[in-house]
């Protein structure tokens, strides 16, 4: 049946079609919506794989290995940052190998769209040891998932199929088969401790052996199946496009016979059998790939083994970006230049333009949170822009913009907490602050907090739970009620860990009871050791699809002295101006408000006021 899909739901399609039988990954733009597809199937259908949200990236890898290593098709998906979350089981299990298929599906993000560094997987391939197959549209995704799985079983090694934004994303109609075909495989594991251990040199030496030797085959494998090819015969003049690249190739080309197109859907391991004769036959080779030059490393290689005498062009020569996506612009550009047209000229980073900057939804209880740390800092006489705050990934780093300009650095999952105890330990006089999602905290954030109460930091911790993982699309985190877990899934409480940790001082705050939370935050910036604060309220967007907000707030406009001192300290997206009666006064926008009462704070003039919806 046709059906307008994007990327990750052909991927996903592609794995039922697989017939995985273990679908788990951490959130991450832009890879969530495979195991949102996923869930969603499995709501609907009595025989579905097991999917899960699981605590992190490396977690959710080690439990798709086992199942593999039991026979089972197994999936785990994450964005490239998690690769990194991950890497330690990685390598090590690309040394083991797998039984059942195992595909590691990692999203890359070209154009940093989700504000991460521009991590290309191909390179973290290259260091494992593992092939990497290239998505480069959702119809091409669906049938590269499922080659994935075989080729992981031909070869018995983990695979990657990598996507970008561009791809993951794009919307395509797609004749895409979503119907589920498990293998009905009865899990067995033997017990071999020189395939599964690491115990001695010997083992590893030889486990690296076979690790190359395995590539070699997913190399042939690859070849023999003519993932890479040559798509458009012409003179000597090549043009290589890898992956996500290749449409924007295919509309670029000028008129047939002029240039050879050559599409790469495998990266790594180097079809060499196919570079071999492109190197033969060309003059002049381009290279189109986003990100690193990884393809053109290995192609210039292959060039100077095979003695090569034409000239390759690509971001080496510095001809093509290494930053930012491709649009057909590099790629005319690139053409023009394997054509000895116009010079190469000096191009850089993709220039972005920031509009405004990007603020909490309205009813958000981060905004209350901030508001009220930024309030204690001004009641302690600490001083906002003097206290050094820690952010951390997800929806709390908007703390960072104004109006609240709270967080001063994002680094990584948990960092907050890390770096929270660097600046304590270099002497920094005033109080520490680090701020961290309730996600982020289960991920990354306790072996941090442990660091910290085990060398007796002196820091405070604001965990901002909403008990949601909202940013990457509202998926659940061990914190969640139990009534939105599935399954059988128990809630985990951030209080108790925190409790067990042995902090300090712990304290559980209401972000709209300003009150209650400028108070709390005040008596624990002046406190001694590893503090804790959990500040505690709901997601308003998963707390507004159960159902109306009971009250929201209006502004009286005769009352309203237009300070602004409501829309200056919460930001809050439902305040707007409106003239009325030739002047301008303040108003709420009652289909954007939630009635947290944020704004009721500010107000001096009493001009804004609670009414029942
Ligand atoms: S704080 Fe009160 S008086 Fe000032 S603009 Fe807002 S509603 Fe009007
Ligand atoms: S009560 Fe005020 S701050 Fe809260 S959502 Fe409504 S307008 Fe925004």
């Amino acid at each position: 049946m046709k059906r307008m899909i994007i990327g990750n739901q052909a991927i996903a399609y592609g794995a039922l079609a697989a017939g995985v039988d273990v679908a788990v990954g951490y959130p991450g733009t832009p890879s969530s919506e495979v195991l949102n597809e996923l869930f969603a199937y499995s709501k609907r259908n009595n025989q579905a794989p097991y999917v899960e949200w699981s605590v992190n990236e490396k977690v959710a890898f080690e439990i798709a290995t086992a199942a593999a290593w039991t026979g089972k098709r197994a999936l785990a998906t994450m964005k490239m940052s998690g690769a990194n979350v991950a890497a330690d089981s990685i390598l090590s299990v690309a040394y083991s190998g797998t039984k059942g298929g195992l595909v590691l599906y990692i999203a890359d993000d070209p154009g940093a769209e989700a504000g991460m560094p521009e991590q290309d997987t191909r390179v973290f391939a290259l260091w494992a040891g593992l092939p990497v197959l290239e998505t480069t549209s959702p119809a091409q995704a669906f049938t590269m998932c499922r080659f994935a799985f075989e080729l992981s079983e031909d070869t018995g090694l983990p695979v990657i199929l990598r996507s970008v934004t561009s791809v993951a994303h794009a919307q395509e109609v797609v004749e895409a088969d979503v119907s589920y075909h498990p293998r009905e495989r009865t899990p067995e594991f033997e017990r071999d401790i020189s395939r599964f251990t690491k115990a001695g040199s010997v083992i590893c030496l030889n486990q690296h052996r076979e690790l190359l030797s395995k590539l070699d085959k997913a190399g042939s494998i690859i070849h023999r199946r003519g993932i890479n090819r040559v798509v458009r015969p012409g003179g000597t003049l090549f043009a290589v496009g890898v992956g996500s690249v290749n449409p924007y190739l295919m509309e670029s080309l000028p008129p047939e016979g002029e240039i050879s197109a050559v599409y790469m859907e495998s990266s790594y391991p180097l079809d060499s059998l196919l570079i071999g004769e492109v190197l033969e036959h060309a003059e002049r080779i381009v290279v189109f790939e986003e990100l690193e030059p990884v393809v053109e490393m290995l192609i210039r290689s292959e060039a100077e083994r095979k003695n090569f005498k034409g000239s390759i062009i690509g971001k080496m020569d510095g001809c093509l970006p290494r930053v930012g996506k491709y649009t057909g612009k590099e790629i005319l550009k690139g053409l023009a230049s394997l054509k000895g047209e116009p010079v190469c000229e000096e191009t850089d980073a993709v220039e972005l333009t920031v509009k405004h900057p990007i603020t909490f939804c309205a009813g958000c209880p981060h905004r209350g949170t901030y508001m009220s740390l930024n309030r204690a800092l001004k009641k302690t006489k600490l001083g906002k822009g003097e206290t050094i705050v820690t952010g951390d990934i997800g929806c709390t780093i908007l703390g960072m913009n104004p109006p609240f300009d709270s967080c001063w650095t994002e680094v990584s999952m948990g960092s907050s907490i890390g770096l929270a105890q660097g600046f304590f330990r270099a002497g920094v006089e005033k109080p520490v602050v680090a701020t961290i999602g309730d996600s982020t905290f289960f991920h990354a954030g306790i072996p941090p907090l442990i660091n910290a109460v085990q060398h007796r930091a002196d820091l405070l911790l604001i965990i901002l739970d909403n008990g949601w993982t909202s940013m990457t699309g509202f998926q659940v985190n061990p914190g969640t009620e139990e009534q939105f877990q599935r399954g059988p899934a128990k809630k985990v409480s951030i209080d108790r860990i925190v409790q067990g940790i042995g902090v300090d001082a712990l304290k559980v705050i209401h972000p709209f009871d300003q009150e209650q939370a400028v108070d709390v935050i005040s008596a624990a910036l002046l406190g001694e050791g590893v503090r804790v604060i959990i500040a505690r309220e709901e997601c308003a967007l998963t707390r507004g699809r159960r159902g109306p907000w009971e009250k929201i707030y209006d502004i009286e406009p005769g009352v309203c002295a237009f300070c602004k001192a409501c829309l200056r300290e919460t930001g809050c997206p439902a305040l707007l101006v409106k003239s009325r009666e030739g002047k301008q006064v303040m108003w709420i926008a009652p289909e954007l408000c939630t009635g947290c009462g944020l704004c009721f704070s500010c107000c001096s003039f009493d001009a804004i006021s609670a009414k029942r919806r």
